[in-house]
């Protein structure tokens, strides 16, 4: 087989990503809120990787494989069906899903998934769909999709679709606990929308220190400025996150948030020590399902090298 013959298998990787700001706007008419959200990818990865097949199959394996939907409610399904229909095709493509993302943890591994599953059917069946088609078609598959695309660093606003890139003048190192049980998205933000009632939600926009520190690379200024609206929202449906966030800061994180609409908790730490230690306190609480370090920014949705050939 030479470099230039048709594929039989592509593997994309793809990476999670932290909310290191989701600041939350009134509901708008179509029921989505407007937001400000500046997304990070960090170095948590899915791999999904495409072969052809009679019909579309997706299979996953992995620690959290079991809450994984194996039918078209898969997201990287759904994405290969976009792809497909848009390009008078059938999705005849078995996706397997190598998951290593905390599955329902706030850190959009399904719309990792959907990205990475758009561009493995896009090289294997040589669409040759623009970057800008595959944007377009990543924000029709949910608001955080373009952004596992991209990777890296970007201000969403919108219902969080419309990216801007971000430059990022450092890396930044954070510990992950993905929590016992999943948090639904849409659960958290009516659980927003319930405790915010009757007050005066301003216009959510991007704090201009926090991108000023991510553009110097400053992990103290960007602990400084963390923020997520949906935190309380989550905390209120699962309390016992307050004492994780808590134990990690007292371990010495530079700051603790929920990532987006959680479960998953992210400590800001100042180097691999520090990440050593708060780790360690985590995993003692014995409240934490998976503990894991990972730094950021990294690209996103990546076609990986074929294996080599003999
Ligand atoms: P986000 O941060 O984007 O709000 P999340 O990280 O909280 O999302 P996901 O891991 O994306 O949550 O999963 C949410 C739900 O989506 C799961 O409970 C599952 O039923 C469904 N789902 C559909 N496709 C996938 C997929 N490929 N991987 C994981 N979950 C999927």
């Amino acid at each position: 087989m030479t470099a230039t013959s048709p594929r039989t298998a592509v593997t994309v990787r793809v990476p999670a990503k932290v909310n290191v700001q989701l600041a939350v706007g009134e509901v708008r008419p179509d029921g989505f809120h407007d937001l400000a959200n500046v997304f990070l990818a960090v170095g948590l990865y899915d791999e999904v990787t495409a072969t052809p097949a009679d019909a579309l199959r997706v299979t996953c394996e992995g620690p959290d494989a079991a809450q994984v939907p194996l039918d078209r409610t898969n997201l990287a399904a759904r994405a290969a069906e976009l792809l497909a229909a848009r390009h008078g095709r059938e999705p005849a493509v078995h996706l397997h899903i190598a998951k290593d993302i905390p599955v329902a943890g706030g850190m959009a591994g399904g719309s990792a998934d959907a990205a990475a599953a758009l561009v493995a059917c896009d090289t294997l069946w040589g669409t040759g769909a623009s970057r800008a088609e595959l944007l377009a078609l990543c924000a029709e598959l949910g608001s955080d999709v373009p952004f596992s695309l991209l990777g890296g660093a970007a201000l969403g606003t919108g219902r969080g679709e419309r990216l801007r890139h971000l430059e990022v003048g450092g890396t930044f190192t954070w510990v992950f606990a993905a929590a016992d049980g999943g948090l639904s998205t849409p659960a958290v933000y009516r659980e927003f929308d319930r405790l915010t009632a009757g007050t005066d939600i301003p216009l959510p926009h991007a704090v201009p220190e926090l991108l000023d520190a991510l553009y110097t690379g400053d992990a103290v200024a960007l602990a400084a400025h963390l923020e997520n609206d949906l935190q309380p929202a989550a905390l209120s449906l699962m309390p016992s996150l307050a004492d994780t966030l808590a134990v990690g800061r007292e371990a010495g994180a530079l700051a603790a948030l929920v990532s987006g609409s959680g479960p998953t908790t992210a400590f800001l730490v100042k180097d691999e020590e520090s990440a050593g230690v708060v780790t360690e306190a985590l995993r003692a609480t014995g409240r934490c399902r998976t503990v894991r370090t990972a730094t950021s920014p990294v690209p996103g949705a990546t076609v990986l090298p074929r294996p080599a050939e003999s």
